[in-house]
């Protein structure tokens, strides 16, 4: 934070703010290919994936995904569980045949939906969120699939282990794990990417992989910052060491939470439970409010639920660390003993 900082003044020796620099310096290609290199080392994506840094967020790959990969007429599968699945399906409808394989929806999305089995042949892709934010589902392994998995991976990249080769196309906003709002990564198979004559030139990907992600001006600060990330991810002991301390962390909380009946997890069961992010409500939902004052009071920022299912959510992305979990834990315990 504080060599951003810096950098935000004055960076390096360049004599000038990294706010200043043009995307077309040297500089700036320097920032660039460093971020890259970085992103491709720690996940262990070969040169067949391209790698992208584009504006739009989470929410505008989900339209451009159809526009790159799917032909006019094609058939999308998409597997939803829970909020941001719903979104995307809604975002590809417009560019493609996009066909439901599976929806937990009948549960409220407190389980993954069932793996399914009536996956196309010749769907262009199967589209998942690997990590539901809201809801707090995450697929423990990838599901079965016919067809390459485009995964929306917004908040649970670099949090765990991956072979690169299970995907066709991953993408995240970087706010989550990777840095700063305003840059999405999409990182996809080179030989799957086929954009329609009407695809958007900025929202081409083929376009952006020539041109280095800078067909138009790319986000400079926000890509710097997602490469301070990926340093510190790799000074820490890269993704391996991540995914150890997102176990820990879940574990401390989804075991206070069941043993517990002052609170109730949304997702009870184990194998479509999110480590990243926990969604709980107090069992007398009167008192929630209390709950996250007194929560506030002690430093304990951020818990109050996504609006769409309300209650509280813990999210655990790779920089918090297990002391803050731990706090958590004992507020939760000092809670419910004064009102339980
Ligand atoms: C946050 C989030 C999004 C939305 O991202 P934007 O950058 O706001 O478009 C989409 N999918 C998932 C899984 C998310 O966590």
């Amino acid at each position: 934070m504080y060599e951003a900082q810096a950098a935000f003044c004055e960076f390096r020796d360049w004599r000038t703010s990294v706010m200043e620099i043009s995307h077309r310096s040297d500089e700036f290609m320097e920032i660039y290919h460093d971020a890259e290199a970085q992103l491709r080392r720690l996940m262990g994506i070969g040169d067949d994936y391209a790698v992208l840094f584009l504006t739009g967020g989470a929410t505008g790959h989900a339209a451009a995904i159809p526009l790159n990969l799917a032909a006019a007429g094609d058939t999308a599968a998409y597997l939803i569980s829970g909020h941001w699945s719903r979104r995307a399906l809604s975002e590809a409808k417009p560019h493609c045949c996009a066909q439901v394989v599976g929806d937990s929806g009948e549960t409220e999305y407190a389980t993954l939906p069932a793996a399914a089995a009536d996956i196309p042949a010749d769907a262009a892709y199967l589209h998942i969120v690997e990590n539901e934010t809201v809801h707090g589902l995450e697929y423990p392994q990838l599901p079965e699939s016919p067809v390459p998995i485009v995964s929306d991976m917004s908040s649970n990249i670099i949090t765990r282990r991956l072979d690169i080769s299970d995907y066709g196309l991953i993408y995240a906003g970087a706010q989550k794990n990777l840095g700063i709002t305003g840059v999405t990564i999409v990182i996809v198979r080179r030989d799957l990417v086929k954009p329609q004559p009407h695809t958007p030139s900025v929202w081409d990907y083929q376009k952006q992989q020539k041109a280095e992600s800078m067909y138009n001006t790319p986000p400079v600060f926000q890509i710097y910052m997602t490469g301070r990330v990926l340093a510190w991810t790799e000074q820490m002991g890269g993704i391996a060491a991540m995914e150890k301390a997102n176990a820990a962390k879940a574990k401390l909380l989804y075991d206070y939470l069941d043993s517990s009946s002052f609170y109730r997890p949304h997702v009870k069961d184990s194998g479509s439970r999110s480590r990243i992010n926990i969604p709980f409500f107090l069992a007398d939902e009167q008192l929630t409010a209390d709950f996250l004052a007194a929560a506030e009071a002690r430093g304990l920022l951020g818990l109050k639920g996504h609006a769409v299912l309300g209650g509280i959510r813990a999210s655990l992305y790779n920089s918090m660390p297990l002391a803050g979990v731990a706090a958590l834990v004992e507020h939760m315990r000092d809670f419910e003993q004064q009102r339980g």
